[in-house]
């Protein structure tokens, strides 16, 4: 990435990089609170339903404006489209795709056990009669997996794991090397979350239970003592071999002591005796002795990994068990009795070995029979390649329990969710924000279960805002709401589980005399990043530390959008905006520094719109001035140029990604319909129509893989809601849940010019409300 230094001039009109001007303020007017918004509620559907008439360039279900072949004018196309026509969306060549598997190589003197066997059950047993610390804590986690399932609440964004690997060797080729150790990484990393190459492997019946656990793995990057680690360490023993006694977890006993088992995953790696190929200790064990271990050649998929058992599925199995999982069977032998406490699973007699044909049918669980394509069966590591929704959930309950301090005490979660006006801090959870007719804050929620504080009713947040809310989560059951007041300065409310903050009506004033809204970014827990224009159209920025508010920093540039920000990792933000020459233009910070200004081209007829699904990774999108949407990516190395999806668009893009390679787009077409197009990380899918007729820009969120919850405003200025369950379109293809209210503003951002006509480049809130002096 050419990370050259422009010749854009950083400080166009020298003003004091210290701060905004400010200006004292009154916001947080009290006003009587009431449970619904001024006005009535909309009824039924959108005005308008589905297939309503268009305007030139509009139509029915199918692709947007197919025919329509705007002004793609000389100059006006955007560069790098080929061609820049634009019927029918094009798909980019192909992005990167999933990952590709390692090879192997096997070799030297190394245990190579038949079939598998995993010593989970023998430690239990042994601590549940030697231990009744263990028996109690083993009840309590049931427990409390059962109050935790029940209240559907999922840890938020990803999970990601600290892991520290103790090599334990006696012969040097038992030293395993690094790459067999990175391969067991990329591995785990494949399989909880469900990119694993060999999906394809589980029969039909069962492929709607396929989970992703948003469970990562990492070597520890920093050791006990606080200083850089490799997340390895080698010990030499003159034990020849280890059984499940926990010798190997102690150097007292020829292994090696553990690093704090609260704050790492502990997985000794060493030779195994007795055809045991690894084995866990369950949540609530001694901590001294909490970990996976695992036999070498069932490590990795490179070095001394040998077949059936080099796919590295053996530590994809043990640390399901760290995690609270049990044998798919339930442990009592052949019998049909015992249970795994895992309700979508189906009941089995044993276990199944080597590699079974579809179906095996045991417990008269006929038709499709035993489910021996999970991680938790015992078959060959090629036969084992999903978790379970339900197991899913049971390893969330765990880790949002007793292993919480496994994530707290590193990041809480991935990417955290992106800022907007809707947001979601946990699974099934919605928290909407948007603008009364007397410009109050005013919210509503989804709990899982139902609209609060009623399906058409909200919470009244105070204030008389001149921008539409910008809420960011950092993490559970977090929210920080940002406005701009009627001097122009920043406002905050936050949410901190219990209360809002200073008060339910109440504002924190942050200064500033701002001509675009607020955006914000957070990347980890307690921070937040906030980006506004002020009068000289430079970009400021003030961030939240955790203890105190910093800044405004002047950022530079002349802007003609508002900032866009998306961090995709920790001390990471990335910045967009549209220049003079209404092209993109990017700026990011990466730990230590800000960079200059690059240019991203292009002749964009709205803000840019940007969503990250992974660390270095960056989707980009806007309207270009033929109101077709554009699309370009940073995959890590080289952004790609803008390729052209098509469509004659009425409204900014909307986009979303909830998982890897996965992106998702709304627009509004000329008819005022939603439209959504989707990248499954092949293809660009074309417009789907999704009915209604909508007067603002759609909002989107994502609380799970394969969800997706969009919000629009109808013509009675009402909120509607559709949602995504991973199989079909609620409440139907075209229609909406009416969540009632009149919404002044919900998604503030430029409305498209028609085609020809010069774009309006500042958001509709402040048009004519601020003018620099
Ligand atoms: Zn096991």
């Amino acid at each position: 990435m050419p990370r050259k230094a422009n010749g854009r001039a950083d400080k166009i009109h020298g003003t004091d990089p210290d701060g905004m001007p400010g200006t004292p303020m009154s916001n947080g007017v009290t006003e009587p609170p009431r449970t619904s918004m001024p006005g009535v509620s909309g009824t039924g559907g959108m005005g308008g339903g589905a297939g309503s008439p268009g305007s030139p360039g509009a139509s029915g279900a199918g692709g947007m404006g197919a025919g329509a072949a705007p002004s793609a004018s000389g100059a006006g196309g955007m560069p790098g489209g080929g061609g820049a026509g634009m019927p029918g969306a094009s798909g980019p060549g192909g992005m990167p795709g999933g990952m590709g598997g390692d090879t192997n190589g096997s070799g030297g003197d190394v245990e190579r056990p038949a079939r598998r066997s995993c010593g989970v059950m023998d430690v239990h047993r042994r601590l549940l009669s030697s231990d009744p610390a263990y028996a109690a804590a083993r009840s309590a986690l049931e427990n409390a997996t059962t109050q935790y399932l029940a209240r559907q609440h999922r840890f938020a964004g990803v999970a990601k794991i600290p892991v520290v690997v103790h090599v334990v060797w006696n012969s040097p080729v038992q030293n395993v090397s690094q790459a067999q150790i990175d391969s067991q990484l990329d591995v785990l990393n494949r399989d909880f979350r469900a990119t694993n190459t060999d999906l394809g492997f589980v029969p039909a019946p069962f492929t709607g239970l396929i989970a992703d656990s948003r469970i990562e793995f990492f070597l520890a990057t920093e050791d006990p003592n606080g200083n850089p680690t490799t997340g390895v360490t080698r010990t030499q023993t003159n034990k020849t071999s280890f059984s499940h006694d926990d010798q190997i977890k102690s150097s007292a006993t020829g292994g090696v002591d553990p690093w704090p088992t609260d704050r790492y995953l502990n997985v000794w790696v060493g030779q195994l005796g007795g055809g045991l190929l690894g084995y866990a200790q369950f949540p609530g064990g001694p901590a001294e002795t909490d970990g996976v271990v695992i036999l070498h050649s069932g490590f990795g998929t490179t070095g001394t990994a040998a077949a059936p058992f080099d796919l590295g599925r053996t530590t994809t199995h043990e640390i399901g068990h760290y995690l609270n999982l049990f044998h798919i069977w339930g442990d009592d032998g052949s019998g049909c009795s015992g249970s795994d406490e895992v309700a979508d699973t189906p009941n089995q007699g044993g276990p199944n070995f080597g590699v079974p044909a579809f179906p095996k049918v045991s417990c008269s669980n006929g038709p499709n029979g035993d489910l021996f394509v999970n991680y938790m069966d015992y078959t060959d590591d090629r036969g084992m390649v999903m978790f379970t929704t339900d197991q899913v959930a049971r390893m969330e309950a765990c880790l949002d329990t007793v292993r919480t301090d496994l994530i707290s005490s590193y990041e809480e979660s991935g990417p955290p969710v992106p800022a907007g006006p809707v947001v979601s801090w946990s699974g099934d959870r919605l928290d909407a924000f948007v603008l009364g007719t007397d410009r109050a804050m005013y919210h509503k929620w989804w709990d899982g279960s139902a609209w609060g504080p009623s399906v058409g009713g909200y919470e009244y947040m105070g204030g008389v805002c001149m921008s539409a809310p910008e809420v960011a989560s950092w993490g559970p059951d977090r929210l920080d709401a940002f406005v701009l007041g009627t001097d122009h300065g920043v406002y905050h409310k936050a949410w901190d589980g219990s209360s809002w903050q200073p008060s339910a009506t109440g504002y924190e004033e942050l200064g500033g005399i701002c001509l675009s809204p607020p955006r914000v970014a957070t990347w980890g827990p307690d921070r937040l990043d906030l980006f506004v224009l002020s009068t000289d159209r430079a970009i400021y920025h003030k961030w939240w530390d955790g203890s105190a508010w910093n800044g405004y920093e002047y950022l530079g540039g002349v802007c003609m959008s508002p900032p866009e920000v998306v961090s995709w990792g920790p001390d990471r933000l990335d910045l967009f905006v549209l220049s003079t020459d209404n092209a993109v233009w990017h700026k990011w910070w990466d730990g230590s520094a800000w960079s200059g200004f690059e240019s991203l081209g292009g002749i964009c007829a709205s803000p840019p719109t940007v969503v990250s699904w992974g660390p270095d990774r960056l989707d980009l999108f806007v309207l270009g001035t033929d109101s077709a949407l554009y699309h370009q990516s940073w995959n890590g190395t080289a952004w790609s140029g803008w390729v052209s999806l098509g469509g004659v668009c009425a409204s900014a893009p909307t986009a979303v990604s909830w998982g890897p390679d996965r992106l998702d787009v709304f627009v509004l077409g000329m008819d005022s319909a939603l439209y959504h197009q989707w990248y499954d990380g092949t293809a660009w899918s074309g417009f789907e129509y999704l009915g209604g007729v909508c007067v603002d820009e759609p909002r989107v969120t994502a609380w799970d893989s394969d969800r997706l919850d969009v919000f629009v405003v109808g013509t009675d200025g009402g909120l509607y809601h559709k949602w995504w369950d991973g199989t079909a379109w609620g409440p139907s293809a075209t229609d909406y849940e009416a969540l009632g209210g009149i919404v002044s503003d919900f998604k503030v951002t430029l409305p498209a010019p028609a085609p020809g006509a010069a774009p309006a480049m500042m958001p509709k809130a402040t048009i004519g409300e601020v003018v620099p002096t």
